[in-house]
């Protein structure tokens, strides 16, 4: 024990480093020196488990304060234990990184393909991805219910027709980068405490391009893109919401080196409707009808997204009974889910103005039994519905 080596200096941190400094710098050092990316390097292996060891005191906050106090005595048979193999280490770097790889680890096998590839870039030609582009689209109800193909007018970067995007007209005018000999990047050897460590930078000459262009082309100044106004027709499927979002592939900006392009997203908003409202494919209406409308019963317009339609009151309707009209709704995207139902509230217009002749009808109608509120057991449970709806 006599010969250990203190926790932070392991991890390379402060004493002072916070929780996710402390997490970075191990996450740092158990990629570095993982057995599988190091098989049958000892030192590595030994690296590795005195990072854990540090790791899994500093990452505690109790063990943390008591070794802050009193050293490796504090902690003493705190340090993970290492006879199982490596099963227990999987576990800390399952709880480092979380669910980011989907599944955890299934063994180190996937940590080389999460990993391997963020460095893998100094061997190769970097491959550049264009921005996306995100555009918002207003639909009304009635688009919405049909689908509607928008044209979509948006400015983005382009491959400079003049010099096929590599940015100079004579390819003789492209050198290959003297600094770092094509690659983009630089090799640095560092020496610290952690022993030789190789490490990789933009080369600065190039500015990772691998490439300088002594002669840049006139139209785009060597960078090999240029902006345009472009309309692309943007085929928006029946039932979208609002909040919704397309991704066209490939419709964004070009990238340089001719890479891949970014992708158009297309967010939809929905315009209010005059009349309608609109709850995920359902579709609500009031109707109010006149008072012997709803007395004698009678047909009236109700407005659909497909044109006007026609219901049936019956006689002796109260206000507030709704009626469904099924599949008058909206569609699902896609179809899977079904059409949704059209729910028309009918209120009886009271009227407000009367003149002479309608004030002795409705004296005469007040006298009368039949108009006398008389409400049944069903009629009441009915009112008491009414409450929760709309
Ligand atoms: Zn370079
Ligand atoms: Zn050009």
């Amino acid at each position: 024990m006599a010969n250990k080596r203190d926790y932070y200096e392991v991890l390379g941190v402060d004493k002072n480093a916070s929780a996710d400094e402390i997490k970075k710098a191990y996450r740092k050092l158990a990629v570095k020196y993982h057995p599988d990316k190091n098989p049958g390097d000892k030192a590595a292996e030994e690296k590795f488990k005195e990072a854990a060891e540090a790791y899994s005191v500093l990452s505690d906050a109790d063990k943390k304060a008591r070794y802050d106090q009193f050293g490796h005595a504090g902690v003493e048979g705190a340090a993970p234990d290492f006879s199982g193999g490596f099963g227990n280490l999987n576990d800390i770097l399952n709880d480092l990184f979380g669910g980011a790889f989907g599944g955890g680890f299934g063994g180190f096998g996937g940590f080389g393909g999460g990993f391997g590839g963020g460095r893998g870039g100094h061997s190769q030609q970097r491959v550049y991805r264009g921005r996306d582009i995100r555009v918002r689209v207003k639909l009304t109800l009635e688009e919405i219910a049909r689908g509607v193909e928008k044209e979509i007018s948006i400015e983005k970067s382009v491959p400079c027709s003049e010099c096929g995007g590599k940015g100079a007209r004579n390819s003789s005018d492209i050198k290959t980068c003297p600094a770092c000999n094509g690659s983009g990047q630089v090799q640095r050897v560092v020496n610290s405490f952690l022993g030789q460590t190789v490490t990789y930078s933009t080369c600065q000459q190039c500015g990772g391009e691998g490439k300088i262009i002594s002669n840049p082309c006139r139209s785009c100044g060597g960078t090999g893109l240029v902006r345009k106004r472009e309309t692309i027709k943007v085929k928006i499927p029946a039932g979208v919401e609002a909040g919704m979002q397309l991704t066209i592939q490939g419709e964004g900006h070009a990238a340089k080196n001719n890479g891949i392009n970014g992708d158009l997203l297309v967010v939809i908003e929905e315009q209010e409707h005059k009349d309608l409202k609109r709850e995920g494919n359902n579709l609500f209406y009031t109707k109010v009808i006149s008072m012997p409308d709803a007395v004698l019963g009678a047909e009236v317009e109700v407005p659909c997204l497909d044109g006007a339609y026609k219901i049936k009151v019956e006689p002796g309707t109260q206000s507030g009974t709704v009626v469904r009209l099924r599949n008058k709704g909206l569609p699902t995207v896609n179809g899977y889910g079904g059409v949704g139902d059209m729910y028309v509230k009918i209120a009886v217009w009271i009227p407000k103005k009367l003149d002479r002749e309608d004030k002795e009808i409705m004296e005469s109608l007040r006298k009368k039994e039949a108009f006398k509120p008389n409400p049944t057991k069903e009629d009441k449970s009915f009112f008491d519905k009414l409450k929760d709806l709309f």
